[in-house]
């Protein structure tokens, strides 16, 4: 058997979006430009626009607030480079906080050197944000907060309608990374109050490489990309017009189908739940409600992580350890570590991660393997 369970760092593509998407490498390769005559360009441009639409309503924007991108990554650099360079002359401060995605992180960093200044709120073991910290660390001369909806290691969904509203009350503009949330739990940027959103096809069964950003109408934010004209003057570069219909139709699918998977989602992870708290020493980190429903972060008593990661993977089972995007880096995650956890504990999380593709008889496998390896470990290792 072959189980894929780490779904928090991309998912499988869903056959009806790569059916939607052939016929634009195929048939359909132009250009969407609307000053073009062909009619094959015209179905290129009303598919992308249908594309558009469907995130606008996915998020309750407009549709003309919403600018496609090349994923998340660049989503976020956008957001927050867009929005500096908008305020170069006066410069200013940004706050976030310290379990964001490298994404973001090093795109503060950046933005540091820059001459901006960045200031980090604390989130509680939970990896939770505390809306009247905020209250507190926003001055006159805050530009930007960015706080990330869903965290991508431990699942903890942060109070953005609060932090929002925050935001509006100081007149400041509030970002989200809303990549691991997108498709997967309801957003509303006009009752949470967001200026700028950040979203990437393949987290939710689109196709790599495609993102969006959305903008909210009046809003100052300099272009990332200088080129040519498209998405407005303000993201230049050729349509990937594949990726974008892909993008729309995984948002399409995932609008009709977000409860139901929901649903499955959970009952699969109580699952797991239920066996691991029947055995001792493993704990569950992240908030015990305010989570996605896909997300299980575990810290197993004297099991090392990447021991259980090898283990578990010769026995076909795929999970991660931390955050698939530092599994190269030997240092621990520092989500583990702004949520307290010590460096011996972070070497001993995992991160099981959920789709709408994994099976019940997968989760029931995954079980028996995973608890045997625990056992056994536990035994080799010393007291
Ligand atoms: C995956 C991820 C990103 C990066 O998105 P890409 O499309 O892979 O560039 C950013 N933020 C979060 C929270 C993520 O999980």
């Amino acid at each position: 058997m072959y189980v894929y369970l780490n779904n928090a760092a991309t998912t499988k593509t869903d056959g009806r979006v790569i059916f939607k998407m052939s016929k634009y490498y195929s048939e359909l390769y132009e250009n969407p430009m609307t000053s073009n005559y062909s009619p094959l360009a015209k179905n290129v441009e009303d598919e992308m626009e249908i594309a558009r639409e469907n995130v606008s309503k996915l998020i309750n924007a407009k549709k003309e607030e919403i600018y496609f991108t090349s994923g998340g990554t660049e989503s976020d650099n956008w957001a927050i480079k867009g929005v500096a360079l908008s305020n170069w002359d006066k410069k200013g401060e940004i706050i976030s906080i310290p379990i964001e995605h490298m994404a973001i992180i090093k795109t503060l960093e950046t933005v540091k050197k820059w001459g901006f200044e960045i200031k980090f709120l604390p989130v509680d073991k939970y990896g939770m944000v505390n809306p009247d910290d905020l209250k507190k660390l926003i001055t006159k001369k805050t530009l930007l907060v960015s706080i990330m909806h869903a965290n991508n290691e431990i699942g903890t969904i942060e109070p953005i309608e609060e932090i929002g509203k925050i935001c509006k009350e100081n007149g400041v503009l509030f970002h989200t990374d809303a990549v691991q949330s997108a498709c997967h739990i309801d957003i509303d940027v006009n009752k949470m109050n967001i200026d700028l959103l950040s979203i990437s096809a393949h987290k939710f069964y689109g196709p790599k490489g495609v993102g969006a950003l959305f903008i909210r109408n009046g809003v100052k934010i300099e272009p990332f990309m200088d080129g040519g004209h498209q998405e407005n003057e303000l993201r230049s570069g050729t349509h990937n017009s594949p990726g974008i219909i892909g993008l729309g139709e995984a948002v399409k699918i995932a609008m009709n189908e977000m409860e139901e998977e929901r649903k499955s989602l959970i009952f699969m992870r109580k699952m797991i739940e239920d066996r691991i708290n029947k055995i001792e020493g493993i704990n569950i980190n992240g908030h015990p409600e305010k989570r996605l429903p896909n997300n299980l972060s575990i810290t197993i008593d004297r099991v090392n992580a990447e021991t259980m990661l090898t283990y578990l993977a010769i026995n076909g089972i795929i999970v991660s350890a931390g955050a698939a995007c530092s599994a190269k880096e030997k240092s621990p995650s520092h989500v583990l570590k702004a949520i307290g956890l010590s460096d011996e504990l972070a070497h001993n999380t995992l991160r099981i991660s959920l789709g709408k593709f994994n099976l019940v008889k997968e989760i029931e496998y995954f079980n028996e393997v995973f608890e045997y390896g625990v056992k056994r470990f536990r035994e080799m290792a010393p007291k």
